[in-house]
């Protein structure tokens, strides 16, 4: 137990931005519903609960529905208990379309999480679970993994930006019109350098991709020797928030069209991914050249999905010798990861498609849902040295 209180606390020592306010403001303006110990909000960004029965003056029932169907079972929720007393309040959640999966995490303050306690819930069945809540007299957030919203994306890309040698910019607008932002690594902008790109959230509860990613982009993006001799020979774009909409809403894995974006790369028939296609354009024209591709998910398990040795990629056998360096420094008991070697099944996912334009390694990096957090930060740290050490090395011209 000790153990894990440490590791939740670390997690919020990774030096990301989010503020308390940035989540609900204290009022009650959008009550799901009360009862005698407290009322249920849903007003804050990341929320989702979709209705609530009084069942008795201490318990309620409230069930989670996903945006659209069918949809992949990543049941996403986050709620927020008002008190009215100090007491302990039952709630059965039930998933209306799919099974529990993210363990409830809590927060007074939306910045730091603990995962509740084990024996405050039981599984009822795979898709109703039962929690036992003791209310104190703070306001207390519940959510499937901890809230990392747009405004802690966007806060972390205009710190990231401050740096010399980075620019931010926009690639586009999600339906709902908020920024897709990228930011740009270009030390010597006179300079012709391959290009290294890196994209993030397209599946909005994938939370542990969004943090691995942030740790490996500081990674890239510090002032370490490596780091900065890697940044004299490549440039890099980083797009950490593809599905911005998805994120606010709660969405379990769509944007606002209803759509997987991680199955529109290619057919690109939605604003976000058309504001990729349209950013990928320089590679088309001849003038920039792409050399490799990493694409940030959370999944059961750490694992990365790779090209096949058989597929030829530019540089060649990155993926299998860029992870066997890693897995040489990196502990199994720290951070345990297989490699996938996943042919190119014709599916429209961000590494089919640019494996198939560019003929560059196009990588999936999935962290497991539950891994360590600080493990997790710790892995990325040792994937971005190990990535930049690889390229140093190949030997392009
Ligand atoms: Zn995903």
């Amino acid at each position: 137990m000790f153990r894990r209180m440490i590791f939740w606390l670390l997690v919020f020592a990774l030096p990301l931005s989010i503020s308390a306010n940035s989540l609900a403001k204290n009022d009650n303006s959008e009550i799901l519903c009360q009862n005698e110990l407290a009322s249920v909000q849903v007003n804050f960004p990341t929320a989702r609960a979709n209705r609530c029965d009084v069942v008795s003056p201490s318990t309620l029932n409230l069930y989670i529905d996903p945006e659209n169907k069918p949809i992949n079972d990543s049941a996403w929720y986050a709620f927020r208990l008002v008190p009215k007393q100090i007491g302990e309040l039952q709630i059965n959640l039930y998933y209306t379309h799919s099974k529990h999966r993210y363990p409830p995490k809590k927060s007074y303050d939306g910045v730091k999480w603990d995962l509740l306690d084990q024996n405050r819930i039981d599984v009822i069945s795979e898709n109703k679970i039962h929690l036992r809540l003791k209310l104190t007299d703070r306001p207390v957030y519940i959510s499937a993994q901890e809230i990392f919203s747009v405004s802690k994306h966007n806060n972390w890309i205009s710190k990231i930006a401050e740096s010399p040698g980075i620019s931010k910019s926009t690639i586009g607008k999600s339906i709902e019109g908020r920024p897709i932002y990228k930011l740009e690594a270009r030390t010597d902008p006179d300079v012709q350098k391959p290009y290294v790109l890196l994209v993030g959230r397209q599946h909005p509860p994938e939370v542990t991709g969004a943090l691995a990613m942030a740790r490996f982009v500081e990674t890239l993006l510090n002032d370490s020797t490596l780091a900065k001799k890697f940044r004299q020979k490549y440039n890099l774009i980083i797009i950490p928030n593809m599905n911005p909409d998805g994120v606010i809403h709660g969405n379990w894995r769509h944007n606002m069209g209803g759509i997987d974006l991680n199955r529109d790369w290619g057919p690109f028939t939605q604003p976000e991914t058309q504001a990729i296609k349209k950013e990928l354009q320089r590679f088309n024209e001849g003038n920039d050249e792409l050399i490799l591709f990493l694409d940030f998910h959370s999944t059961w398990r750490n694992l990365f999905y790779t090209q096949t040795d058989e597929e030829q990629t530019r540089p060649a056998d990155f993926s299998g010798e860029w992870l066997e360096s890693v897995a040489k420094r990196l502990d199994d008991k720290v951070y345990k990861f297989t490699r996938e070697q996943s042919p190119n099944s014709g599916r429209p996912t961000s590494k089919n498609y640019i494996f198939s334009t560019y003929g560059i390694p196009a990588i999936t990096y999935e962290v497991g849902d539950n891994t360590d957090r600080e493990s997790l930060a710790l892995a990325a740290d040792i994937f971005a040295q190990e990535m930049m050490e690889k390229l140093l090395k190949w030997k392009s011209h």
